[in-house]
């Protein structure tokens, strides 16, 4: 305690303060907190006021600054730890809220001392209330991205918690043609539940979105979940092949060790015939993004319907056309209410005939992502150029669709 505490300006201010404030010892040596580190600002205080001859303690329950915030440490451990019962998690962080009287009179403090060592009361609650808890909990503080922040009032002893979203990353594939991705709510309830929607809040009764999170959120104990995928499917087009990246977002899960393996057999075994999940591994948000924004290359399987006669010469013509080339689409008038109204130009990678009977043929067809298969087929009234019905010069239809594979990832 020699070195820096000797410093003259430091005892001067303690002799100008102690006769006007009445402080703990803990709130007078936090004034001067980071004027020597490795010891508590209580030990700061009982030293300055020893050194200035202020011998006269004040108990903390009668400081004007903290009115006994200073050692309710312990009471404020046993809240938090009783609160966080039930939760799974490995790093927390704690963040206090003061009183503003408080506040009001740490900044009168600091003012009136002028002192540049001073520590808050807010950051020393944190760090001791952190301190203890990593010993009592075995487990780590963590400041950039703590699984649980607890934001403790110590006015009222309130504690609110803000837990880290669990992701889970993972690639679906959808065998019916009958489900969207995620949740479709009703247009005239948004969920609610009305007559129209037959009081299911809901268009459609299950999604991808809720057959694969039913049992995760079940699991983990979460309030919330929400469903990215790497783009989506129509309703009516199946997913095959090795199945389309998704990330599912678990909010405010209680349970964040799960065993992915085990809850995968479970998601599949319910859900046969409908989806299949696969490839499940823990994840983070960073990854939504990669998903979203990846534009992976996809093969899709496409069964037409001429209003004509086809044969193999027209599907030629077809395949030879579109092969290597470029497209055309002007956002497609089933969906252009929710998308930006522009032309987007888009690769044909490949275009293979598989069969031609009659009016009916199956293309496979590999395109750059984001290319709509239903408007190639039809041309959607001249918005996307070329197109098979105007390459082969009556109208097509699809009859069926299915994605065969996302590249890329
Ligand atoms: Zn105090
Ligand atoms: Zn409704």
């Amino acid at each position: 305690m020699t070195d820096i505490l000797e410093n003259k300006k430091i005892l001067k201010t303690v002799e100008k303060i102690l006769p006007e404030y009445c402080l703990c010892d803990n709130c007078l040596g936090r004034l001067f907190s980071k004027a020597k580190k490795g010891v508590s600002n209580e030990e700061i205080g009982i030293y300055l006021r020893k050194k200035t001859g202020f011998n006269k303690k004040i108990k903390p329950i009668n400081c004007e600054l903290c009115q006994g915030l200073s050692i309710e440490v312990e009471h404020f451990c046993k809240l938090i730890l009783d609160y966080l019962k039930g939760y799974e998690f490995n790093t927390f962080l704690i963040g206090c809220k003061i009183d503003e009287d408080i506040i009001k009179k740490e900044n009168e403090l600091i003012s009136f001392t002028k002192s540049e060592y001073f520590e808050s009361i807010k950051n020393e609650l944190n760090r001791n209330i952190g301190l203890k808890l990593e010993k009592k909990l075995d487990k780590l503080v963590n400041f950039e991205k703590p699984d649980i922040m607890v934001i403790l009032n110590t006015s009222f002893d309130v504690i609110t918690l803000q837990i880290l979203s669990l992701f889970i990353y993972g690639r679906y594939k959808k065998y019916t043609r009958d489900m969207p991705q995620t949740k479709w709510f009703c247009k005239i309830c948004y969920g609610k539940g009305c007559r129209k929607c037959n009081y299911n809040g809901k268009i459609y009764e299950n999604s991808v979105e809720e057959l694969v999170s039913k049992e995760i959120i079940k699991i983990t104990k979460g309030t919330d979940e929400s469903f990215h995928g790497a783009g989506r499917e129509d309703v009516d087009v199946r997913m095959l092949g090795t199945g389309r990246p998704f990330v599912l977002e678990i909010k405010n899960p209680k349970i964040r060790s799960i065993n992915l393996e085990v809850l995968k057999k479970k998601i599949n075994s319910s859900n046969k015939d409908l989806i299949e999940i696969d490839n499940l591994r823990f994840s983070d948000r960073n990854e939504i993004a990669r998903i979203k924004n990846a534009g992976f290359r996809k093969t899709y399987r496409v069964i037409i319907k001429s209003d004509t006669i086809l044969n193999n010469e027209k599907l030629k013509k077809v395949s030879s056309s579109l092969q290597g080339s470029n497209i055309n689409q002007v956002t497609p008038s089933r969906v252009v209410h929710r998308r930006t109204d522009m032309v987007r130009e888009k690769h044909i990678y490949n275009c293979i005939v598989e069969m031609v009977e009659d009016t009916i043929a199956i293309l496979s067809l590999e395109t750059e992502s984001g290319t709509y298969i239903k408007e190639l087929v039809t041309g959607d009234d001249g918005r996307t150029k070329p197109s098979i019905t105007e390459i082969i010069g009556s109208p097509c239809k699809v009859i069926e669709l299915d994605v065969i594979e996302i590249k890329g990832e």
